[in-house]
């Protein structure tokens, strides 16, 4: 159904930008985005996502991340549903969702943080709780310059649980809006062990392939 918004603010796809049909993912992009049909191990986590992050995904995930429009948050937390039922939900129960932390830094640099706002809008979908059960203990700024062995070694200990984070004996969902190395991700699922949690599974919006992890 059209409302009103919707007629002086025609929904536009999350990923180009270009005014679509109704859907927040317009025909083109439906049919070009680099889909990813598997569940992936990624330093040793299990991780599910929609899409490769390559090509369209790559550039409207980048898109979504400069501009804090919650309305994507929601569209974007539905393909990564529909991936976490194909993927996890019949071979594990989860009991809560949380999200990569922040520094105080990060928090007050960005205002937003996507892996946070993607968790509850997953949590809404799948009608499990979404709680902050990690933070961030050191700055790793200069990640993005450092080979994958460094990104491992800056990543472990870089998160702590927190306090009241109660999950022993749980099944975590982890969201991450990118996962590459893997190194954060395999960081906070550590963490989340050692405070007692049964299992962490990991629900990404985009990975990268496999042979882009050696170059
Ligand atoms: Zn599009």
């Amino acid at each position: 159904m059209q409302t009103l918004l919707d007629i002086i603010f025609p929904p536009r796809c999350v990923f180009c930008g270009e005014v679509s049909d109704g859907s927040r993912v317009c025909v083109v992009c439906r049919g070009e985005l680099p889909w990813c049909g598997g569940v992936e191990i990624k330093n040793g986590v299990l991780v599910a996502a929609p899409l490769y992050y390559e090509g369209r995904a790559r550039s409207g995930v980048l898109r979504y991340k400069k501009a804090n429009v919650f309305q994507n948050d929601r569209a974007l937390a539905e393909l990564m549903a529909v991936c976490v039922r194909n993927h996890y939900l019949g071979k594990f129960r989860p009991d809560v969702i949380t999200y990569v932390g922040q520094n105080a830094v990060q928090r007050y640099r960005h205002g937003f943080n996507q892996s946070r706002n993607l968790a509850v809008n997953l949590g809404g979908l799948l009608k499990l709780p979404v709680k902050p059960l990690l933070t961030k203990t050191l700055s790793l700024s200069k990640q993005s310059r450092s080979n994958a062995a460094e990104r491992r070694k800056n990543a472990a200990g870089a998160y702590a649980a927190r306090r009241n984070a109660a999950v022993k004996g749980k099944c975590v969902i982890l969201v991450d809006d990118v996962i590459t190395t893997g190194s954060t991700v395999g960081a906070c699922a550590e963490t989340l062990k050692a405070a007692g949690a049964e299992a962490v599974i990991v629900a990404g919006l985009a990975i990268t392939r496999k042979q882009e992890e050696r170059t």
